[in-house]
Order: C-alpha cells, then structure tokens, then sequence
C-alpha cells in the first residue's frame, strides 16, 4: 500500500536523527505538543463534543490529562534517568580472568504505529498516552485515526505538526493517517520499518493486531489494551456494616461516563447472606434511578445492546435493577446476579459487557468466592471491600489477586486513573497483550525502548549517558552503586 510505504520511509527517515535528539529537544517538542493543543481552544472541545457525545467538562478535563502527561513525559525525559544506565567499570587484574568494561541503557525502538481510542478521544488517541511516550522515547509516531472522532483527531494531529515545525523536529516524526477500515492499519502493523505498536479498543480488534505482528517474519511487540471487567469482592462482615453505602458508591463507578471506561466495574462477588441481599436492592434501586446515556458511537451502542441481550438470557441470569431504556444510541444502565456455580460453569458469563453493566455473583461460602476469584482472566484491577481485619483473614484472596490484576484496590471503585510514575495500568490477558507494562504514568515510555550494552568502548564512542564522568548528571548505578 503506496501511503503506508511512504508514511513508514518518512518515519524511518525521521528515527534515524531524532533517536539521537538529547532529551532537552524532546521536552521542547512535547511541551510544544501540549501549548498547541491548548491553541486549539474551543474549538478542539465543540469538536470532540459533536463527535464522541461526552459533555463538555469530560472534554475539558480530558484536554488536561493529555497536555499533562506530554508535559510529564517532557519533564521526564529532560531529566533523562529514565534510560536506567548502568556502568559496570573493567577489572583488568580481575582473576581467573578480567571483567571488560560493560555499560548499558535504553534506546528508542524505532517507528511506533498507535491505534486511538474511540472512548478517550484526547487522553488515549491521537496526543494520548502511546504517542507521548513513543515521542518521550525517541521513536517517531504514525498514528491510525480512530473513525468515530475523525475531525478531533485531525486537529489534534495539526497541533502536533505545528509544535514539531516549531521546535525543529525532523519531517516524519508524526504523521497521521485517517483512512476508514482494517486495510491501512493492517498494512501499517505489517510494514516491515513498524517497530511496534500501540493499540486501545476491543479484544478482537487488539487480538487480530497481535497475531498479525507475530506472523512477520520479524514480529513486533503490540501493546493493546482490550478487556476487562474489574471484578469487586465485597468481604461479608464489611457488607454488614456498608451495605447502603458501597451499592451508592459502586452504582456511580458502573455509570460514569455511561460505563464507557476500561476500569468499569462489570463484576460484583459475593458470599449470600441479608447484607448482600440488602447491598442488591439499594443497587438496584440506584440504577434505576440512573438516566441512559448517549454512548460513544452507533457501534459500541450496538454492541452494548447485543452484549447485554446475549448475557442476559443466559440460564440463570436474572435482572436486578434497570434503568429507563432509552434511544437506540443510549446505553441503558442495568445490573443483574447469578449463581456461582452457573458463573463458573458458563464462560460467557466473563467476557466484557463495554457499556453501564455489572453482573453481581452470589457465592455460597469464602470457597466457593475463592473459586470463582481463581478462576477469573486477566484485569486491569481488582478490589476488595473490606476493613483491615477482615482482610487480614483472607490474604489467599490477595495472592490470587496478584496474580489476576495490575492494579489492586482496597475500599475504592476502579474507575478514575491516577496518573503517577507509582500507577499500573496494564494486567494480564486479557486485559492486555504484556502484562509487564503500564499504558499510563511515566513507566509507559519503557514499551518503546530497548536495552542496549556497550562493551569496552572508550569514552569518546560512549553516549553521553554512560560516559564516566556523567555529563549529564543523571541517576546511575554506578559498579553496583546507584548514584549521580
Ligand atoms: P475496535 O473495533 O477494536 O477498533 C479500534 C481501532 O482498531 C479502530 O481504529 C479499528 O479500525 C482498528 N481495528 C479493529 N480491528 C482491526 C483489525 N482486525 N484489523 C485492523 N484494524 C482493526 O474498537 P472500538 O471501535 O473503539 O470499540 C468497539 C468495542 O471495543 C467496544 O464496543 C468495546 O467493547 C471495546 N472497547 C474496549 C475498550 C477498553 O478499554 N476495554 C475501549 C474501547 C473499546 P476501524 O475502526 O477503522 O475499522
């Protein structure tokens, strides 16, 4: 495909300078990314209102997120310990035999193919969390549009054009591509210059992209982030005390911005008893009361009303609480409850509802819970309702957690991501396709690099990272001492 061989001879072109760019340019060009979005005033906001259906504060506070992480990326890499350099001096009289003088860092893995989010028009899309950090890294962006927000992403992706004429970055180092349909992406993920690949939206989707890039005769890494249903264990005792309280509390994670989050609690576990019978009902009643949403796009209303109808007439799924049903673009808020044992005998029943649902499983007893905790996939979080001293007494539950989840919480709901250089947002599949990596906060930036060790080069030929006398005053370890 004639614009996917240009686009990626560009990019290629463009890597082979601005992977040598100090992290001093790069912080200029990511802080120009974040003053030219801002430029973009309201115009940026009516358009991503007009198409995403999100009210304008979400908008708003979305346009904050984006220009903060490119300017925290900037700060990170103007710093620049982030490529971890470790310098491991010779032993030329070491016995039996010397050691050679090693020293390694991270460096940019080349041109970097992101694919939007259709549920963060700003934050995971054309300036999201992929393209800052592959920018942060030194590796050039191609960017996929994502179809239902064309016109933000065109906008969005002048801005960065505009900032990267500013600041004297090469031609090619982002280039935008909004072409409808599979072919163009898959040619991109394809291209043998594509070095990998970032990619937010449904388990298929991310799937196909993954299998694609494994079959090249040299596979690529793919970061997709796909699915997950962020199970909620509510410990009995603590649902005894709290019941009115957590359904209040989790009702209003399970319709924020009409449950089109990928942190969307879409399982509640518990052990039958009156507390959970009481926590169901006040659930329930509080859903009702929900109003429906205008959702994303046609397609995820559709597909949120083709998952729902096919959960719900599963054998022994019965509804709970339902809101008024609305338009056929609207996603109806609705929760409903099953067995454990029929939850661990259908596997449908784990599979994500993307849209305002949860699916609350009733557990006979803490073994039967156990079981259905073990047997659950990959996600991006886990939390448990419960007090300390309740908890303490089922610290299996937590081991298997750890296993499950990226993000573990206690006494919280998983919607809202903390943007921190501490936060994980990635889990295992499939939640994601690398379960040893965060899409936010600064550790993103490590998906785009790779480790490099130079062996007894002298000093002149060392980059400046690890040359010995740290020219850059940056964090090191330093023959085995971490220091500047
Ligand atoms: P999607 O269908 O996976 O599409 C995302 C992007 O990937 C689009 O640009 C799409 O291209 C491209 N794409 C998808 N499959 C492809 C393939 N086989 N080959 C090449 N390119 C491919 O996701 P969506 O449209 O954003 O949303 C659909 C569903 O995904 C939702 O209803 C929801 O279930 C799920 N979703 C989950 C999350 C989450 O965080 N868990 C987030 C968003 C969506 P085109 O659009 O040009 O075809």
């Amino acid at each position: 495909m004639e614009v996917v061989k240009d686009a990626l001879n560009k990019a290629q072109v463009a890597f082979l300078s601005y992977k040598n760019f100090s992290g001093k340019k790069k912080a200029t060009f990511l802080r120009a990314i974040a003053e030219e979005i801002e430029a973009l005033g309201t115009e940026l906001v009516t358009t991503a209102m007009r198409e995403t259906n999100l009210p304008e504060a979400r908008i708003i506070n979305e346009r904050g997120r984006t220009t903060g992480h490119c300017r925290m990326f900037a700060d990170l890499v103007e710093e620049g310990s982030w490529v971890d350099a470790r310098v491991d001096t010779a032993i030329p009289d070491r016995m039996p035999a010397p050691k050679p003088d090693i020293r390694k860092m991270l460096v940019p893995l080349g041109p970097v193919v992101v694919f939007g989010a259709a549920n963060f028009p700003l934050a995971y899309s054309t300036a999201g969390g992929d393209t800052a950090s592959a920018l942060a890294a030194g590796c050039p962006v191609l960017v996929k549009a994502h179809p239902a927000h064309c016109d933000t992403s065109r906008l969005v992706a002048a801005a960065i054009e505009k900032a990267a004429i500013k600041t004297g970055m090469p031609q090619g180092v982002f280039q935008h591509l909004d072409a409808e349909g599979f072919e163009i992406g898959q040619a991109l993920v394809k291209h043998p210059l594509t070095k990998a690949v970032g990619f937010t939206g449904s388990l298929a989707g991310g799937k196909a992209l993954f299998d694609l890039a494994n079959q090249r005769p040299e596979p690529i890494p793919v970061f997709a982030e796909m699915s997950s249903i962020n199970p909620v264990i509510l410990l009995p005792d603590t649902l005894a005390r709290d019941a009115a309280k957590t359904a209040a509390n989790l009702a209003a994670s399970i319709t924020l911005g009409v449950g089109q989050f990928c942190t969307n609690p879409g399982l509640i576990i518990a052990i039958e008893n009156e507390a959970l019978n009481s926590f169901i009902k006040t659930l329930a009643s509080e859903i009702q009361k929900a109003l429906p949403g205008t959702m994303l796009h046609q397609g995820i209303a559709d597909n949120y009303s083709r998952r729902l109808t096919q959960t719900l007439v599963q054998k022994g799924v019965k509804t709970e609480g339902q809101a008024a049903n609305g338009t056929h673009s609207q996603g109806t808020p609705l929760v409903a409850s099953v067995s454990a044992e029929v939850f661990i005998q259908n596997p449908a029943l784990s599979e994500e509802v993307f849209g305002p649902f949860s699916l609350i499983v009733r557990c006979k007893n803490i073994e039967e819970l156990m079981k259905v905790v073990s047997r659950g996939h990959g996600q991006l979080t886990a939390t448990l309702m419960g007090d300390e001293g309740e908890i303490s007494k089922h610290k299996a539950l937590i081991n298997v957690l750890i296993e499950k989840a990226g993000r573990l919480i206690i006494n919280g709901v998983p919607t809202g991501v903390e943007v921190c250089p501490s936060q994980m947002h990635g889990g295992p599949f499939p939640s994601t396709t690398d379960s040893r990596f965060s899409a936010v906060g600064i550790d993103a930036i490590k998906r785009f690099a790779r480790p490099v060790a130079f062996q007894n080069f002298p000093e002149s030929l060392l980059p400046d990272e690890l040359k010995t006398d740290n020219p850059l005053g940056i964090w090191r370890l330093f023959n085995g001492e971490f220091r500047k």
